[in-house]
Parts: structure tokens; C-alpha cells; sequence
């Protein structure tokens, strides 16, 4: 088949492509964090001293000492120099999802004129970007648009090798000129250290000695798409908007024909390896699989690391996949829907809090005393999802995860948790007083007990909770596939300290008043577990009646789209949460708000401007052009004296009269700007934009069932999603 249309070529250029056959795969020894400056490096190129300096610093974010930051920072050239490295740039994360960087030189001339290599550790531990080229909220910075970017010793530097040559990345906070934090990894660092403070706090109430620092960890599975990039440079949508706008659903039993495009599996399959051994090299512990829901789509999870390692390589990891992804002839779709009505993507946050001498926290453990730590630090992310559920929301806020949130195959807008059968009954059973002092050692036991043989059996999953135990960890399912993992990260662990403090205090109080260990704690569960227990819920999740009695009998919110989530940051209670923890200054939470909102809107302008310009320059055309082929062939059938059906000239021609008449509708509604609040307009986008935007979209996909194939100028939703 050959055709006139960009995309009748780009199905030719598809089907008559050769494959590249997949290359044996490099053995994992020979590459694993090939590419990373690791501390075994650091061992082998730093005196012992320094060694151990540095260790320390990077395991537990202890301050470094200029001695020791220039000892590292000679090692680290000589080893990126001797790896091919020219320049080298501080990695930082904006407060957008996006990844920052300024490369720099090595080199400096001598007054020679020759050329030496430089690399000090005050230039390893302090980069100047501009401040300004990066959304800063409300943070006005006074004297100039500064910002700084620091070392974070506590993540690995490497080697990023591009076509351009290879660049050493070196993770870094990014800060303001007065000090405020202008990007994701100062709140994760410090939402760390206040979990870390508050949960030693616990501990050593609980009667532990030896406590060393905790961390929470972090393993995420990430979704993606995969459409060929002939079909995707042929679609303004999704090379802008990352989604198509446009697009009808496929006609049932042809929609995914492998026949016609057998050959592009093996395809994904280079690309994976690739993918992969490129992960390996820069020290990133991948595993892929293939995912079934929908066709074109795949899920990568890498095991987890602690939340701040995790976080960066996540960053990474979508760089990666998308740049690879182009290298192998396809478009990698990180948007969270990127068809309507095929599933779309997430990535589950699987998060867990633990230190080197108590273990994992959420591990129940195997005896009564682990038990006893473990329901603790249960019942408090219970409470914190509970108190802070439209927090957690607001974390995973976007446009685009509006669209998934709530549909089909996504959790709902509601935030509640799932605990499983057993954990569940044994959090009724204190509730209702089962177990408790009064009952003595015997039933405590066998509560708790009950607990052990429950331990690492998570076989039950609840697919429809967006806040999942999964026996070590909760899994929070709502994340979007796009997002950084940063903000659900530090949303949870600020919760979790909170909590952690309140259990403190309460825990506290009755020890002094005399209570056995054990009876302190379930008095203290029972507290919580009556004020909080609301937000547990083991049932179907997608359900309306769930809906339903989520909001009227439980009081939980149902927080349907960004417009409506974000405000949360603005609320006392959660002042007071980042504020007390010291996570975020009152100023620091305002720019968030401030830069999230604007993204929300400015994303939904681009998407509206977007549906316009196609609706206008290549879906009218198209219509038109079909009008004028079916007159000429009325005029022929006239001549032959034959009536013709005018079904389809009808159609297309009202179809395309209410799509003109709704792009009208939709300019207007664009330039539209007088607007109380910056609520007062995501709420306008929220509902006038986007319900415009659909209206057109309606009248364009009517248009794509009548308009003739050949003429059809958009790759349609049967050809980009082929792939299995
Ligand atoms: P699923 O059944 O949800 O697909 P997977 O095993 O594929 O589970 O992935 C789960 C993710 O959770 C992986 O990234 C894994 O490393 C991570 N994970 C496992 N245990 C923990 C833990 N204790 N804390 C945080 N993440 C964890
Ligand atoms: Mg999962």
C-alpha cells in the first residue's frame, strides 16, 4: 500500500523496515555501574582518610571537609577524564518533573597557552545555573536571579555518555540565592531527616539501644508506550502534548494486527536490551517485563534503593528511555494517557522506611517485639494517609494524571488505604478492645502471632487501592507516569514523621503513667485506629458505591482533577505539617503551589491551542477535500442518472460545521484572562477549556470514521498502538 498522506508513507516506511537482529547481551559483571564514580572507586583512587570521610558523608549526609571535597573531586576528574569525559555539569531537579543541567569544561588555558584539565571541590560542591531560567513560585529573588546548585555526596556521580561525547553528572540540590529550596531534592533530603528524627524517637521508646539512621526506600515501576516514530512525527499532539487529542477507537477485532506489522516486536526487543545494558553501565538495578494491558505498552521496575538514590536514577531512568527509545526508531510515551479510552500509565511508588540495625520497619517481622515496631509504623502511615489523604493527592497532581485517575483502570480520586484481610482484622480486633491489656498476655500473643504467619504472605492483591500494603511495603499506585517520584516521596515521609511524632508523644505518656510496653502500644493504636480507621477500605475501589460512601459515610475527600487537589497546599494543616517538620518553609510551600498551578494551566493552553491548530489546518482540510471527491462523484453519478446516498456528504459536512463552530468556541474561550485566582482559572481550565476541547475532539473523531482512509492525514489509534 502506498498512499499521498504522510501517514499512508510512514505505514509503508514501517512495513517494508528491516530489523536490526538483537545483540547477545554484554555480561552484567562487566558493566554493572561501569559508568559509576561508586565508593568501591572512591576506595580504590582516595587515601584512607579521605576514604573514610567521604563514606560517611555519603551513607549518612554528614557535613564533608574542604580537604576531603578536593581529595574527591581530583579523583573524580581523573577517573571521568580517563573515561572520555570533557565536561562535566551539577544534575538538578527543578520544580518542574524535569531534569536541569549545566555543563561546564575541565579545561582551563595556562598563560602558555597550553591547555590543563581543572577540577577543584569547590567547584564539585557549588555550581552557579541561573536561577531564573527555572519556575521559582513566589521565592522573588532579591539582588539578582541567583541560584545554586550543590553536591549531594549522598548520590553517585557518573558518566553520561551521549553522541556528544561523555559528560560527568554530578547530583546536585538546587537552592536560591536566600537559601530556599528551588527544586525536588532539598524537600526529599529533608522529609528523610525528619522521618529519620521522629522515628528514633519511637524506637528508642520502644526500648531500642542501638538505632541507627533510618531511610526510606523507594522502588518504582514505571509504564510506558512505545509508538513508532514515523506514526508520532506525524502527530503535532503527542511530538507537543505527549497525547494524542485526537483520535477515534479502533474498530473492534482489526484494531491490533499483528500480521500487518509482525515484524516490530523483535524491535522492542533491541531496544530493551539496550535500554538495559545502558541502566546496568550507570549502576541502575533494572528488570523489564512486557505489559499486557494494553498494546504498545511496557512497565520497567527497577529493585529498590533508598528514596534519594531512587529518585534520581528514576530521572534518569526516563531520560534514558526516552533518548533510546528515538535511537531505535520509536517515541517513548511517558504521558499518563496518552490514548483515550486505552489504559493508561502509572508508577507505583513502593516505599518502605528501615535502618541498618531494626530492619525494614514495615516488616512485620517474626517475633512479637518486631510485631510491636511493625504495627506502630503501620498505624501511622494509616493516620498520615488519613490526615493528609488530599496532600497526598496534590502530590500527584497534574493534568495528565487527571485523566487516569478515576478511570477504569487507575485508582480513584480517593485516598484510602488497603491493609489486606489478616492486618486488617488484627487492626479491628484492637480497635474493638480484642486486644488489649485487659486481656492479658494470652490473647496479646496470639494476636500477634496472627500477625507472623500473615508476615510475607501478599499473594491478595488489591489492584483498585491507591494506597496498597504489600506485605514490606505500601505501594502508592495513584503516582502518574510521568512524575517525579520526588513528590509522593516527600509527601509520605513528611505524613510518616508527623505521625511518628504524635505516636511519640502518646506513647510517651502512658509509659510514664505506668503501662506495660505492650499495652502502651495497643492503647495507642486504639487511639489512632478509632479516629483514623475510616481511610482503611479492602474493598472495589472502582466502584460507584464506594464513591458513594467513601464521601458520605467515611468523610474522605474525592479530589477529581488538579483544579481541585492543589489548593491543599494551602491549607493551615498542611502549613503547619511541612512547617513543623521543617520541610518546607511557608514560602517554599507557596512556590510549589504557585509553579504547579501554572504548569497545570499552561499545559492545558498548550494542549487547547493544540486542538485548534490540527482541528483547523489538518482535520478541516481533510473534510473538505473528501466533500469536493464525493460532489465530483455525485456529478458522475447524476450524469449516469443514479441518486446518490447523501448519508455520508451530510455527515461529514455537519460534522465538520459543529467542529469549526467549537473551535470558535474554544478561541474564545482561550482568550479569555480575567480571572479572580489563580483557582478561579484552573477551575476555567479544568471545566470550560477541557469540556471545549472534547466537544471538538467529539465532531474531529465522527470525522475520522467518514472521512476516506487515503485522505485521512492523522496516523489513527490502530496504527500507533500495534505493538505488543
Ligand atoms: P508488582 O507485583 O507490584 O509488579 P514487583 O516485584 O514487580 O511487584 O515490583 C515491586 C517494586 O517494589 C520493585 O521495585 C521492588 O524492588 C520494590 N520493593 C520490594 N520491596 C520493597 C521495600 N521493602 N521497599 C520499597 N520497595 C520495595
Ligand atoms: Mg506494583
Amino acid at each position: 500500500m502506498s498512499g499521498n498522506t504522510t501517514r499512508l508513507q510512514a505505514i509503508d516506511q514501517i512495513t517494508n523496515q528491516e530489523t536490526t537482529p538483537v545483540e547477545k547481551p554484554e555480561r552484567l559483571c562487566k558493566i554493572w555501574a561501569s559508568d559509576v564514580f561508586s565508593l568501591s572507586r572512591m576506595e580504590n583512587s582516595l587515601s584512607k582518610k579521605a576514604f573514610k570521610s567521604i563514606k560517611k558523608t555519603a551513607q549518612t549526609g554528614e557535613k564533608l571537609d574542604p580537604a576531603t571535597a578536593d581529595a574527591v573531586a581530583a579523583a573524580m576528574k581523573e577517573w571521568a577524564t580517563s573515561k572520555g569525559a570533557k565536561f562535566f555539569s551539577h544534575i538538578f531537579y527543578p520544580m518542574t518533573n524535569a531534569t536541569a543541567e549545566k555543563h561546564d569544561g575541565f579545561i582551563i588555558t595556562n598563560s602558555d597557552g597550553g591547555a590543563i584539565t581543572e577540577f577543584t571541590g569547590s567547584l564539585l560542591i557549588k555550581g552557579e545555573p541561573d536561577g531564573s531560567s527555572f519556575p521559582n513560585g513566589s521565592i522573588r529573588m532579591t539582588n539578582a536571579a541567583r541560584g545554586y546548585t550543590a553536591w549531594d555526596p549522598t548520590s553517585p556521580a557518573y558518566i553520561m555518555q551521549t553522541d556528544n561525547g561523555a559528560t560527568l553528572m554530578i547530583p546536585s540540590v538546587f537552592m536560591s540565592w536566600t537559601g530556599e529550596a528551588l527544586d525536588k531534592k532539598i524537600p526529599l533530603l529533608r522529609s528523610n531527616d525528619a522521618m529519620n528524627k521522629a522515628a528514633q524517637k519511637v524506637l528508642s521508646l520502644m526500648g531500642e539501644t542501638d538505632i541507627a539512621p533510618l531511610n526510606s526506600s523507594c522502588g518504582a515501576e514505571q509504564e510506558y508506550f512505545l509508538v513508532d516514530s514515523n506514526f508520532a512525527n506525524n502527530r503535532p499532539d503527542l511530538l507537543l502534548a505527549g497525547r494524542t487529542l485526537f483520535g477515534a477507537p479502533p474498530a473492534k477485532g482489526q484494531e491490533f494486527d499483528d500480521h500487518y506489522f509482525g515484524a516490530i516486536p523483535a524491535r522492542v526487543q533491541v531496544f530493551m536490551q539496550d535500554f538495559e545494558d545502558q541502566l546496568y553501565k550507570l549502576g541502575i538495578p533494572a528488570k523489564t517485563h512486557h505489559n499486557e494491558v494494553a498494546p504498545g505498552q511496557f512497565e520497567i521496575a527497577p529493585y529498590f534503593e533508598a528514596a534519594n538514590v531512587a529518585a534520581d536514577h528514576q530521572q534518569l531512568l526516563m531520560t534514558l528511555l526516552k533518548s533510546t527509545a528515538k535511537k531505535h526508531g520509536f517515541m517513548c510515551l511517558l504521558h499518563e494517557k496518552p490514548f483515550a479510552g486505552i489504559n493508561g500509565s502509572g508508577k507505583h511508588v513502593n516505599w518502605s522506611v528501615g535502618n541498618a540495625t531494626q530492619g525494614n520497619l514495615l516488616d512485620p517481622g517474626e517475633t512479637p517485639h518486631d510485631n510491636l515496631n511493625f504495627l506502630l509504623f503501620c498505624g501511622a502511615v494509616i493516620r498520615g494517609v488519613h490526615l493528609f489523604g488530599p496532600l497526598l493527592r496534590a502530590a500527584i497532581a497534574s493534568s495528565a494524571n487527571d485523566h487516569r485517575l478515576g478511570a477504569n483502570e487507575a485508582p480513584p480520586a480517593i485516598l484510602s488505604v488497603y491493609l489486606g484481610d489478616q492486618l486488617e482484622r488484627v487492626f479491628n480486633d484492637i480497635k474493638e478492645g480484642n486486644l488489649n491489656e485487659a486481656a492479658g498476655g494470652g490473647i496479646m500473643d496470639l494476636g500477634l502471632s496472627q500477625i507472623l504467619n500473615f508476615a510475607r504472605d501478599s499473594g491478595d492483591r488489591n489492584r483498585t487501592s491507591p494506597f496498597a500494603f504489600t506485605g514490606n511495603r505500601f505501594e502508592f499506585r495513584a503516582v502518574g507516569s510521568s512524575q517525579s517520584v520526588s513528590g509522593p516521596l516527600v509527601a509520605m515521609n513528611t505524613m510518616l514523621a508527623d505521625s511518628l511524632e504524635w505516636i511519640a508523644g502518646k506513647l510517651e505518656g502512658h509509659l510514664n503513667d505506668g503501662k506495660e510496653q505492650a499495652a502502651a502500644v495497643i492503647a495507642v493504636l486504639k487511639e489512632l485506629i478509632n479516629d483514623h480507621g475510616n481511610v482503611v477500605f479492602g474493598g472495589d475501589g472502582y466502584s460507584t458505591e464506594w464513591h458513594k460512601m467513601a464521601v458520605e459515610e467515611r468523610g474522605l475527600k474525592n479530589i477529581p482533577t488538579t483544579a481541585d487537589a492543589l489548593p491543599a497546599f494551602q491549607e493551615a494543616s498542611v502549613q503547619k505539617l511541612f512547617a513543623d517538620t521543617g520541610v518546607l518553609s511557608a514560602v517554599e510551600l507557596e512556590s510549589r503551589y504557585e509553579v504547579y498551578a501554572e504548569q497545570y494551566i499552561l499545559s492545558i493552553e498548550v494542549e487547547a491551542k493544540l486542538v485548534i491548530d490540527m482541528a483547523k489546518t489538518s482535520i478541516y482540510p481533510a473534510a473538505m477535500q473528501y466533500l469536493t471527491e464525493l460532489a465530483v462523484a455525485n456529478t458522475t453519478m447524476q450524469d449516469l442518472e443514479i441518486e446518490m446516498d447523501k448519508s455520508t456528504i451530510t455527515a461529514v459536512a455537519s460534522a465538520a460545521n459543529a467542529m469549526i463552530a467549537a473551535v470558535a468556541k474554544l478561541g474564545d474561550a482561550l482568550a479569555q484572562h480575567d480571572f479572580e485566582s489563580t483557582e478561579a482559572q484552573m477551575q476555567f481550565c479544568a471545566n470550560d477549556i477541557r469540556s471545549l476541547m472534547e466537544e471538538v475532539r467529539t465532531h474531529a473523531d465522527l470525522l475520522e470514521t467518514e472521512v476516506a482512509d487515503d485522505l485521512w492525514p492523522l496516523p489513527k489509534y490502530r496504527e500507533m498502538l500495534f505493538l505488543k
